[in-house]
């Protein structure tokens, strides 16, 4: 498949934003794959963490922004832990986050979360932590 890279998607705001929020250099990575080999949320993603950190740098900041596996992601630090270029995509996963949220695009609505918590009997602080992460 040809995939055409163009230079002005590349260097766009929104991956200077996400770059700059997350403090992270997407650059660093050479897809050496260990962050993915070790993430416990990799079977729940539609592209893999080694994925997500490629489509950013070849400008694909709509299929990031767009995934399910920044919404998926635990945060657990497993992938920056495993990175041998010390690469925290934990932080690039909450930027990328940030950057839809800021858009006013919740990934839950409260009517859906709170039906869901009574019927699975799910801890209040739970559902709070929830909403926190997944509405702007
Ligand atoms: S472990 Fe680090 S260098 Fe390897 S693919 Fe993941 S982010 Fe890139
Ligand atoms: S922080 Fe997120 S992406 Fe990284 S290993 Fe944990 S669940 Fe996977």
């Amino acid at each position: 498949m040809k995939i055409e890279i163009k230079n002005e998607e590349v260097r766009s705001e929104i991956i200077q934003r996400i770059e700059e929020i997350s403090g992270e250099n997407i650059y660093k990575c050479y897809q050496c794959g260990k962050c993915s080999a070790g993430c416990p949320s990799a079977d729940e993603m539609d592209l893999l963490p080694n994925q997500v950190i490629r489509n950013l740098q070849i400008g694909k900041v709509d299929a990031v922004l767009n995934s399910r596996s920044i919404w998926v992601c635990a945060t657990c630090y497993m992938c920056w832990i495993r990175c041998p270029r010390g690469v925290n995509l934990t932080s690039l996963f909450e930027a990328c986050r940030l950057m839809t949220l800021r858009q006013n695009l919740d990934q839950v609505g409260l009517k859906e979360a709170i039906k869901e918590s009574e019927e699975m009997d799910i801890p209040q602080i739970a559902i709070i932590s929830l909403l926190r992460k997944l509405t702007s």
